[in-house]
């Protein structure tokens, strides 16, 4: 008999006021006894609209029909058909506009919590786990991917389970790509991402790190090297600026940049080494995910303000919903409908203040969002120290400009067919260095699609 509870199960986490002055993980996942009655919330309906809802196909109602009986191992099998990840994926897929915005349940009341569902199974094999992976017997072919973010390791483990013998080329001295130097410690305990590595290490995958590819090696010498196909899943880890005035002043940052800083190289920890600006007064450009991690660090690196400025309204917020009202609770101050026209100098070409146009929505823009238009008025100035400008980033050039034959659109996407096959023989690609910052789950879609084809490719050759 399934409850009919219209709510879900709320999960621990930290309270607003403690945890915005550390990077420990914010929420803090279900018991037991939580996952096996909000499992029960599910209705396991004939036509199961939210697993179209998800870009993997994860079997929801299978593996959560199974938590709903305690069978947790099971729920775990069930998921693994599907993704790789599912301990990232259950905390940072936006579920809100995937699987559980089709659940039936939401019709009348709350959605089944699936992503907490997912990330509760993951955790408990995690932390349960006793079977020991076997190494599937070598098929002799040798494939190379570059890059470590989810396209690379999705497409890297589906392979390696293959038996192909895979190589992964990173640039950076750590695997996992955004979720390693993006996404912070409080969001995705990096020992989580590590595991998953780790798993893919059991499976034979090795992993090249600090090798720039277009630099360390070119993708004609991976061939050369008796690799029969690459994959390059290299992100979209370019950023951008908005071309005001003072963007070169002390105190501007890139979000990726800064965000490295304090993830990757935990300029967070008293006795790192990583130099960081710990300013008082911080304005965040941008209404995104990246832009809600960059202005959570920034306060719990010890600033008294923080301010998200964003052109469009509270509506058009591109973030995950959670994280917009993690970011509300922690004490971050919303500028909405305000858009930056100038950064102020002091006189040591330091930040002194922010200057913004105060904006109102007029007509949809080809995105389908209303316009942001100027309101008369002299606008406003925000005395703040440090700017964090995440307005979006863009595939590298590097890739490109070093292999021959390979096609980009005009912005830098890798062209690719529906199989991620691109312009040039044996190399495909995926995530967002074809569609441009995107997700985590597509990432991995992408590499999942793309290991397929590279398999069919080698097979067939
Ligand atoms: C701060 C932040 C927060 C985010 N939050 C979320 C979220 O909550 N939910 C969500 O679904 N998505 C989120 N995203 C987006 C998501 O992380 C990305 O869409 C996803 O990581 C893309 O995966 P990828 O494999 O394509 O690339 P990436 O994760 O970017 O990995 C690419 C890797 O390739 C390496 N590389 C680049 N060039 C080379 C080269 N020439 N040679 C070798 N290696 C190279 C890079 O160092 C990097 O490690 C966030 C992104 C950021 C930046």
């Amino acid at each position: 008999m399934a409850n009919m509870r219209l709510t879900r199960n709320e999960m621990p986490s930290q309270a607003p006021d403690v945890r915005n002055k550390n990077f420990l993980e914010v929420a803090l996942g279900y018991t037991e006894q939580q996952a096996i009655d909000e499992a029960k919330r599910c209705l396991n309906c004939k036509n199961r609209p939210c697993v179209s809802g998800c870009p993997v196909n994860i079997l929801i109602p299978d593996f959560i029909k199974e938590v709903a009986e305690g069978n947790f191992e099971k729920a775990y099998d069930i998921i693994s058909l599907s993704s790789s990840l599912p301990a990232v994926c259950g905390r940072v897929c936006p579920q809100e506009s995937q699987c559980e915005k089709y659940c039936v349940r939401g019709i009348k009341g709350e959605a089944v919590a699936i992503g907490r569902l997912e990330r509760f199974v993951a955790d408990y094999h995690n932390k349960n786990k006793n079977s020991k992976v076997n190494k599937p017997e070598s098929n002799g072919h040798k494939v190379a991917i570059v890059g470590s973010g989810p396209s690379g390791l999705t497409c890297a483990g589906d392979l390696a389970k293959k038996g192909y013998e895979v190589t992964v080329f990173e640039a950076l001295h750590l695997a996992g790509g955004v979720l390693v130097y993006g996404i912070p410690e409080f969001r995705l305990p990096k020992a989580i991402v590590q595991q998953e590595i780790d798993s893919l290490k059991a499976l034979g995958v090795k992993v090249e790190t600090n090798t720039v590819i277009g630099r360390t090696l070119s993708v004609d010498e991976l061939f050369d090297d008796g690799f029969e196909a690459v994959f390059i899943g290299s992100g979209a880890g370019l950023p951008k600026f908005m071309g005001i005035k003072g963007e070169n002043l002390k105190g501007v940052y890139s979000a990726n940049e800064f965000l490295t800083r304090v993830n990757l190289m935990k300029a967070y920890k008293e006795d790192s080494t990583t130099p960081i600006m710990k300013a008082k007064k911080v304005a965040v450009v941008g209404g995104g995910n990246v832009a809600m991690d960059a202005a959570r660090c920034a306060l719990r690196l010890g600033a008294k303000e923080v301010y998200i400025v964003y052109r469009r309204s509270l509506e058009e917020l591109p973030a995950r919903k959670e994280e917009v009202e993690h970011a509300m609770e922690e004490g971050i101050i919303f500028k909405l409908l305000t858009n930056p026209t100038e950064i102020i100098a002091d006189d040591n070409f330091s930040v002194k203040a922010i200057k913004c146009d105060e904006m109102e929505l007029g007509e949809p823009d080809a995105s389908g969002r209303r316009r942001p238009v100027k309101k008369e008025g002299e606008g406003i100035t925000l005395e703040v120290d440090a700017v964090i400008m995440s307005i979006g980033t863009a595939p590298n050039p590097l890739i490109k400009s070093t292999t021959e034959g390979l096609d980009t659109t005009a912005w830098g996407g890798i062209i690719t067919d529906e199989n991620g096959k691109t312009t040039r023989e044996a190399v495909y690609a995926g995530g967002d260095a074809v569609t441009g910052a995107a997700t985590v789950i597509l990432a991995m879609g992408a590499g999942k699609t793309a290991a397929k084809a590279i398999d069919e490719y080698i097979k067939n050759k």
